[in-house]
């Protein structure tokens, strides 16, 4: 830090309703190789000017500040994070950053595969990858993309490399990837991967899929049901939103995210920055704070310490109170999750 930035609160972020963010989701692009039906807006995307995008040391610093605070935990998150040029070499500086215990990346793991050696070497051991289908005809209707082979190869790539744990993250469409729910909750049953459930949520903006009723995570749970009744996991069952089981006798687990019917709100750790400088403070509302201008502005570190903290301190206690603008307008691709 090139002033002392010093810790308001001891190393610990606390929001007004008491509840510890130590979480940190960066957006480093709002560009991606593939156009999800359930994330990409109609009509033509308007990206982002290069010139708006944060630098790499301007993510850095931003990160280390939040470090300094309490951030412990990091995901990297697009757009699609390796279709920008640089991702694994910053990632690299990234794990350097002292007080960040742990990183992450969510991709969709269309050009994963030829980054998994850097990754390993470099220490990523976790992995998000968004998978909503074992049929490759439907993956190229859901993404736009010939891609399934490709995404498939890199997951069995990482798990021979020893990644874990490899989450797969699965958006329940409704009338589209409902009838493999099974399959996909089966995976769990051969191999240790986290299978994730996720409520398709309606707030981002026209879609290309308008789904008014997504199916929820009772739906999802009658459709698994023949596989076995599912048991809780009781190790940390609040390390994220995810609700964790796992069939008995499997290797892997299934998780349920359920912004729709169940909000996980009260159990809210994290700060999300975006590709283009916003601190979000709540995925369900449009309450931002600049923290791009302030830095582009020669701000301290104490300076930029304190707009953190303004984020933390305006998160809403849930979506309720995020009033009017609970429906957020912004878009998921923008905001990567
Ligand atoms: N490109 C990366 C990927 O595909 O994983 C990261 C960005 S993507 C926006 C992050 C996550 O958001 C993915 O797991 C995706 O499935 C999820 N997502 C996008 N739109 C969604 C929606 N409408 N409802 C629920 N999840 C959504």
């Amino acid at each position: 830090m090139t002033q002392n930035a010093e810790c308001p609160q001891n190393g610990r972020l606390e929001d007004t309703y008491k509840r510890h963010i130590n979480y940190l989701r960066i957006s480093i692009t709002d560009r991606c190789n593939l156009k999800c039906i359930y994330c990409t807006p109609k009509g033509r995307i308007q990206k982002l000017p290069h010139s708006d995008i944060l630098r790499y040391e301007e993510i850095t610093r931003i990160a280390t500040i939040g470090a300094k605070l309490g951030i412990t935990k990091v995901r990297i998150t697009g757009g699609e994070p390796f279709v920008r040029k640089g991702c694994v070499s910053f990632l690299e500086k990234m794990v350097g950053i002292q007080g960040i215990e742990d990183i992450s990346v969510t991709t969709n793991g269309i050009v994963l595969e030829k980054h998994l050696e850097h990754l390993h070497d470099i220490g990523i051991k976790r992995l998000n990858i968004s998978l909503d289908t074992l049929d490759s005809e439907k993956y190229a209707r859901i993404t736009g993309q010939r891609g399934f082979d490709r995404v498939w190869s890199a997951i069995v790539a990482a798990l021979k490399k020893g990644f874990s744990p490899i989450k797969i993250n699965v958006v329940a469409l409704k009338g589209i990837n409902d009838n493999e729910l099974k399959n996909l909750a089966a995976l769990t049953l051969d191999y240790p991967f986290h299978v994730r459930f996720i409520e398709q949520m309606p707030y981002f903006g026209p879609g290309l899929v308008e789904n008014k009723t997504p199916l929820t995570e009772t739906d999802i749970r009658s459709i698994i049901a023949p596989l076995g009744d599912l048991l809780h996991c009781t190790e940390s069952r609040r390390r994220g939103p995810a609700t964790r089981y796992r069939i008995k006798g499997a290797p892997g687990e299934i998780g349920f995210i359920s912004p729709v019917s169940h909000h996980f709100c009260r159990w809210c750790n994290r700060l999300r920055l975006s590709a283009d400088g916003w601190l979000r403070s709540c995925l369900l509302s449009d309450i931002v704070t600049d923290i791009k201008t302030p830095l582009r502005n020669d701000a301290t570190d104490a300076e930029l310490a304190r707009e953190i903290i303004a984020a933390v301190e305006k998160k809403p206690l849930e979506k309720s109170e995020a009033g009017q603008n609970a429906r957020c307008g912004s878009r998921m691709f923008a905001i990567g999750g």
